[in-house]
């Protein structure tokens, strides 16, 4: 999906002024981008749709940057298929609080209940209380148990002779007593979605009047993990739905449906085997992370919030003309600051989000304030003229601002990357941000 979105919109983005042929151009190609994902044949019309009248309105197609409008457009679309904001887990208004975990086999259940009580515990010092619903299959409980062991929360089980049902009620009461905050329900699963299933859900359902009914989903299973949603939403009124294994080689489709389809929130995703792998999911996150661009449009509205406008109007003339000087780059060193910790936006950028290399990356503050001392330690004309720069005046700079030559050196070479990416990236050209920390 990521791929062939990141074609249709590079190609966009090669375009200087884009014509409202382009733009459907490139609506086909999401079209089928989507279609190809899995995603459902009606969520893909109706999104189609809306970001065609809004990228062909006047405003884009007479802009400076169409692509990035475009871009934006769709990022924005994504999110709010994809339900806009983040929906927390419902509480109830007095203690326990009860989850019901719901879903096929092998989606996830146990597992993501395990992850669930673990950040209960971890955010809110919580003391959940695990329920073995499942007794079809005896490693199920003890695959429960092991969990709890584990992360170190207790796990209310009756082996597997006791209905399901009798099973939830002894554990409501157990966790009534113990004074649990929350009691999390783990139930079994079939390989379909079949009535006996269905009915022995309701009834525990109807019992234990959960506050949260979340269905576990596999994302790998694409258009069928959206049936299943569908199916299991029907019968049960589910309140959410987790997405898990959305760290394998997922085509992500599903994530997009779902919410159309069911009318549900997906309130976390699974990305991974480890009890720390479950996430809040931000709709916005997951759409950039469609669209493939890391957090880019944070980076983007983050800079047009934070930057001074008439600033970062000349900024942006300077960049087309090539005209970026030392002035400019403490200006945007400045800037740049105030706009949170280096590393964090230095992960905005494409293609930095997920790379390795960053994964611990820091950036000193005082790194900062050392290439500004750089700077400040030129006269007017080595800032406004780079090119003079030569080896005798930066020995000069450096022993006026009390850092290595090397260090000089490396500055001004960074700068002079920076500017080229400048220039590149005030056309509308992404490719090659990551040169910017290369030294
Ligand atoms: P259940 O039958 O629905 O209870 O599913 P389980 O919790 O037993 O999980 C089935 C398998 O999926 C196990 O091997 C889990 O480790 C794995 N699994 C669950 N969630 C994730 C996830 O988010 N990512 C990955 N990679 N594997 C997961
Ligand atoms: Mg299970």
């Amino acid at each position: 999906l990521t791929e062939r979105l990141q074609n249709a919109i590079s190609k966009l983005r090669r375009k200087g002024k884009v014509s409202e042929a382009d733009v459907r151009e490139v609506m086909r190609e999401i079209r089928l981008a989507l279609l190809e994902a899995d995603v459902n044949f009606q969520v893909v019309k109706d999104f189609v749709k809306t970001v065609r009248e809004r990228a062909i309105g006047a405003e884009v197609l007479e802009s400076l940057t169409p692509a990035q409008q475009i871009v934006k457009i769709v990022n924005d679309e994504l999110t709010k298929v994809m339900g806009q904001e983040a929906v927390e887990l419902a509480q109830a208004p007095k203690i326990p609080t009860i989850v019901m975990m719901v879903g096929l086999q092998g989606a996830g259940k146990t597992t993501t209940l395990g992850k669930l009580a673990l950040k209960l515990k971890n955010e809110q010092k919580a003391r959940p209380l695990l329920i073995a619903g499942d007794i079809y299959r005896p490693a199920a409980i003890d695959q429960l148990k092991i969990i709890g062991k584990n992360i170190d929360v207790p796990v209310f089980s009756l082996g597997t002779d006791i209905s399901p049902v009798e099973i939830v009620r002894q554990g409501l009461a157990f966790a009534q007593e113990k004074k649990n905050d929350y009691v999390l329900i783990d139930t079994a699963g079939r390989l379909q979605v079949d009535e006996k299933l269905m009915n022995e859900l309701a009834e525990i359902k109807q019992l234990a009047q959960p506050n949260e009914i979340l269905l576990t989903v596999d994302a790998m299973t694409g258009q069928n993990a959206v049936d299943v949603a569908k199916g299991f939403n029907e019968q049960l009124d589910v309140t959410g739905i987790v997405l898990t294994k959305l760290d394998g080689d997922t085509r992500g489709g599903a994530a997009l449906s779902i919410r159309a389809v069911t009318g549900k929130p997906i309130k976390f995703i699974g990305q991974g085997e480890k009890m720390t792998d479950l996430d809040v999911f931000y709709p916005d996150r997951m759409a950039s992370r469609i669209l493939g661009m890391g957090d880019m449009l944070t980076l983007i509205e983050k800079a047009q919030q934070d930057f001074d406008q008439k600033k970062a109007d000349e900024m942006q003339e300077k960049m087309r003309e090539n005209t970026f000087d030392f002035n400019d780059f403490i200006d945007q060193m400045t800037q740049v600051q105030k706009m949170g910790p280096m590393e964090d936006v230095i992960k905005m950028i494409p293609g930095m989000a997920n790379n390795p290399a960053l994964k611990n990356l820091k950036v000193d503050p005082k790194d900062i304030e050392h290439l500004k001392a750089i700077v400040f330690s030129m006269t007017e004309k080595e800032r406004t003229e780079p090119d003079v720069l030569n080896p005798s005046r930066r020995r000069r700079i450096a022993a006026g601002s009390g850092r290595p030559v090397q260090e000089v050196n490396r500055m001004i070479k960074q700068f002079n990357q920076m500017k080229k990416m400048m220039s590149k990236f005030s056309k509308g050209n992404f490719s090659g941000m990551e040169g910017m920390l290369g030294n």
